[in-house]
């Protein structure tokens, strides 16, 4: 039996973006999640993205599993196509590619469509017939119009007919590339990486700054973030990652500024090294996942003293949020078991005894221009490593 996916489209929230221009990036992005499954016909029509399978053995619960994972999508069915598009297949297909969800119910009702206005039945009595087979067929069954346990949909759409049943639930969000671009930090650990599922999630395409100080932090520190990365892209789409190479700033640091400032000037040149970042790579904001009273370095005077470095928006997706939370977010795009690899980060190479809870800008800024970070921080950006990251599959 060959089947199809139909996908519904989720929120249009983007006054200035029209549902052309957000379904072609949508259906852009479906291809690019089933790219290695084999080759699919994608559609798209009032409101529903339909996905015909080119070549056969193509694994559609693979391809299911991918378009679970695509934002955009409210919710998605798996549909039989009838052999013919008449009546008697209708009634044929119904009962044996549903047998198992019927089977397991109490109660049923039939919902068709007919966009085919050719079709020599409508709607009403499609649904009659098909209601009167299939109970003939599971005579436990009852009907029920209000709250069924399984619906059974039938449509006749101009290429065929096909019938499906509950849908399941999409990613939501909206589709990654319809908001801008965003530049990541991100580090090995649970926070960052749902920051960035999170912010892609409300359409933003993502390009990732990891700052590593070998031989502080080691090779074997930057590979966890590539495989957190490839974590995040089966969401996010394809991401290109800058590493950047920060040991010498970092010693720096050590060596030329107060040590209970290490933590906040070291921060302020994160953000303004990836907003330099960002800003060559067309990108319009940062995000990071810090969350308020988390640690030293995200207390209200220290996030005051971070925000100043950049000027351009930074998101912090998880500001409000419990670190329990956050877990519950990571289990759930399996970055959880990743991040809690022990390996160090280079937030956590000469930390300070005694970190400023609440610095001074005015304090934080003398040091930092005391110390004069302009030649190796230009020295850092004109030697970033770049990788390109693709989902893990
Ligand atoms: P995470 O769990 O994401 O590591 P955290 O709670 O450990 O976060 P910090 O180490 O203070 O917090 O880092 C706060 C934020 O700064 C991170 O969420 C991330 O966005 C950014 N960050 C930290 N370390 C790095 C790094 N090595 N490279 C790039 N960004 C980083
Ligand atoms: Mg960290």
């Amino acid at each position: 039996m060959k089947e199809i996916l139909l996908l519904k489209d989720g929120e249009i929230v983007l006054k200035g973006l029209n549902r052309r221009q957000f379904e072609d990036v949508l259906k852009k992005n479906v291809r690019i999640a089933l790219h290695s499954l084999g080759r699919f016909e994608i559609t798209s029509a009032q409101s529903t993205i339909t996905v015909r399978p080119l070549s056969d053995g193509i694994d559609l619960d693979e391809a299911c599993e991918r378009v679970a994972r695509v934002f955009g999508i409210v919710s998605f069915s798996r549909a039989a196509l009838c052999d013919e598009k008449t009546m008697d297949s209708v009634l044929k297909t119904a009962p044996v590619y549903l047998e198992k969800q019927l089977r397991a119910a109490k109660t049923f009702k039939v919902e068709a469509k007919r966009s085919d206005k050719k079709f020599p039945l409508k709607s009403p009595e499609i649904c009659r017939e098909l209601g009167g087979e299939l109970l003939s067929k599971f005579p436990h069954l009852k009907v029920d119009v209000h709250d069924p346990e399984v619906t059974v949909y039938v449509e006749i759409r101009d290429f065929g007919a096909y019938i499906h049943s509950n849908p399941l639930k999409g990613a939501g969000g909206i589709p990654v590339g319809t908001g801008g671009k965003a530049v990541i930090l991100i580090s090995g650990g649970i926070d960052s990486p749902v920051a960035a599922y999170m912010m892609a999630k409300r359409g933003l395409k993502l390009t990732a700054v990891h700052f590593a100080s070998p031989p502080y932090t080691s090779r074997r520190a930057e590979e966890k973030v590539v495989r957190l990365l490839q974590k995040v892209s089966r969401y996010a789409g394809p991401i290109t990652m800058y590493t950047v190479p920060f040991t010498e700033i970092q010693e720096k640091l050590r060596d030329d500024c107060p040590e209970e400032l290490f933590t906040i000037i070291m921060r302020r040149l994160m953000m303004e090294i990836s907003q330099r970042i960002a800003r060559d790579k067309d990108c319009s904001a940062l995000i990071t996942g810090e969350s308020l009273g988390q640690v030293a370095s995200q207390t209200i005077g220290a996030l005051n003293c971070t925000d100043d470095a950049a000027d351009m928006v930074v998101f912090r997706p998880l500001i409000g949020m419990d670190k329990q939370e956050i877990i519950d977010i990571s289990y759930k795009i399996d970055t959880y078991e990743t991040s809690i690899e022990p390996y160090e980060d280079c937030c956590t190479v000469f930390t300070p005894k005694h970190p400023r809870t609440k610095p001074v800008l005015k304090f934080v800024k003398q040091a930092q221009e005391r110390a004069g970070f302009e030649p190796l921080i230009e020295e850092a950006l004109n030697n970033l490593k770049m990788t390109p990251i693709y989902p893990e599959e």
